[in-house]
């Protein structure tokens, strides 16, 4: 009897042990899922084992942003914009606001570098298409005059647009991965997750330190080399957003000339580049978004005056 208490004793302790073994074991173990939205695979790692369950609610907050702000789909809020009539108001979604807010005070301090009404531009380049070549200076110059954010009104009183002209379109491109970020980690926050890495296509936030309990390194991807490859690591402490915007992520080559896809507004021809990808650290990723494709139009000097309006630090990378 003596000793049918001390194995039982012994099993109860093993027990408790090896649950305590796992319990640790899932503490350190990181636990990562991708989707694909916004026409780019986007990552989330948590941290903690019990934190899993907040990866599907961040996901699906993205995904609601990503629903309001497809250009492509005639449903979304964005479509609605573009097909709206000038001087009739239309009621927008709140993060539609935010981003159309966010997006006018960047249009004009970069003195329309960023410039989302820039879509029948760069929907004519085409840079989905198959087999694509570069548009003529007339259909550029046809275009042109459609172009210009300060012919949208935005009232975030009454929660509503207004156009200029009838054939004023926005595509919020340079925009919605931040702004999408971001709300992901502000849903995995509110479930109780304070260790996170969200990566939207290169647009990264950060909740808390590094699991290790510094600085998270960030590698700036190498131009043209295959994704991990790494020109540059760069420290950024928890809370920081660090957003990429480079003419390797989407780009064709016609007659050996690249042409890729950030566009300036003044002449709809791809920005004139002297490095690759423009890379901005700041306070959250909807704003370090905006500010990458304004600085890449703007170039250094301009650019790096714009940045540190907003507190925000930059790389620039060349080939
Ligand atoms: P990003 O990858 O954030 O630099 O955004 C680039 C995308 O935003 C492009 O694929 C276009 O859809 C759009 N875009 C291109 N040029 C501009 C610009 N100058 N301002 C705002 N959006 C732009
Ligand atoms: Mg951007």
């Amino acid at each position: 009897m003596k000793k049918l208490k001390l194995i039982l004793s012994l099993l109860i302790i093993l027990a408790l042990l090896s649950g305590l073994f796992v319990r640790n074991l899932n503490q350190n173990k990181e636990i990562t899922r991708q989707e694909f939205l916004f026409d780019t695979l986007c990552t989330i790692t948590v941290y903690e084992k019990a934190d899993e369950a907040a990866i599907d609610p961040a996901f699906e907050r993205a995904a609601e942003i990503h629903r309001l702000a497809d250009f492509f789909d005639v449903s979304s809020e964005v479509s609605k914009i573009n097909r709206a009539k000038a001087n009739v108001p239309v009621k927008v979604d709140p993060d539609i606001m935010n981003m159309l807010t966010l997006a006018q005070d960047i249009f004009e301090k970069s003195t329309g570098a960023f410039d989302p009404s820039i879509a029948p531009i760069s929907r004519l380049w085409k840079f989905d298409g198959e087999n694509p070549a570069p548009p003529t200076s007339e259909q550029i110059e046809a275009l042109l005059p459609l172009v210009g954010f300060d012919k949208l009104e935005a009232d975030s009183q009454n929660m509503t647009v207004q156009k200029k002209l009838d054939n004023l379109q926005i595509d919020l491109g340079a925009i919605a991965k931040g702004y999408g970020a971001d709300k992901a980690a502000e849903a995995l926050k509110s479930l109780g997750v304070n260790k996170a890495l969200i990566d939207f296509g290169g647009n990264i936030i950060t909740l808390g330190d590094s699991p290790k309990g510094e600085a998270w390194q960030i590698g700036l991807q190498t131009p043209y080399a295959p994704t991990g490859e790494y020109d540059e690591v760069i420290g950024i402490y928890g809370g920081r957003a660090i957003v990429t915007s480079g003419t390797y992520q989407r780009y064709f080559e016609h007659n050996n000339i690249k042409y890729h896809h950030i566009i300036n507004p003044k002449t709809g021809y791809p920005a004139n580049k002297l490095y690759e990808s423009v890379t901005v650290i700041a306070d959250n990723a909807a704003l370090a978004d905006c500010l990458a494709t304004a600085i890449f139009v703007m170039g250094e000097g301009r650019g790096k005056r714009l940045a540190a309006q907003y507190g925000a630090e930059v790389y620039f990378l060349s080939y």
